[in-house]
């Protein structure tokens, strides 16, 4: 059930977005979740599917990324960077390490639109990239 309140969570700042745009339909939401969230991306991108029946945006699709968190070794210092909550240093396989970074999840893109006009795009954040692997379907 934790991907389906994200899910949800997504849903709900959607709404507040779109308070300024009467009448707009929102066609694709970006969303950046932190690593130590531990979301499953498969799961939350299946729960958004049947959220979404429930809004009436049929065409919203999610693109969610995941912001890495960084982990520092405590046996040998080695900091790295993960994606994931899978822990072991990469340098010397213990499992004594710590875990920094977001747990929280961002709202970084938004695309409306509107009867008069296709596809406005609200993206505001710099560099935003779609990635294929981020955004399919589940084979
Ligand atoms: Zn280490």
């Amino acid at each position: 059930m934790h991907e389906l309140s994200i899910a949800e969570s997504i849903l709900d700042a959607v709404r507040k977005e779109l308070v300024a745009y009467p009448g707009a339909i929102p066609i694709r939401v970006g969303v950046k979740i932190g690593a130590l969230a531990a979301v499953d991306m498969d799961a939350l991108r299946f729960c958004f599917e049947i959220a979404v029946r429930g809004t009436g945006w049929e065409r919203l699709k999610l693109d969610a990324r995941v912001t890495p968190g960084e982990v520092t070794c405590l046996a040998c210092g080695h900091k790295m960077l993960v994606e994931s909550t899978v822990l072991d240093c990469e340098l010397c396989q213990s499992a004594q390490t710590v875990m920094h970074g977001s747990d929280e999840l961002d709202l970084d893109a938004l695309e409306i639109e509107r009867d008069d006009d296709n596809g406005t795009d609200l993206t505001e954040t710099e560099g935003f990239e779609r990635k294929p692997e981020d955004c399919g379907q589940p084979a």
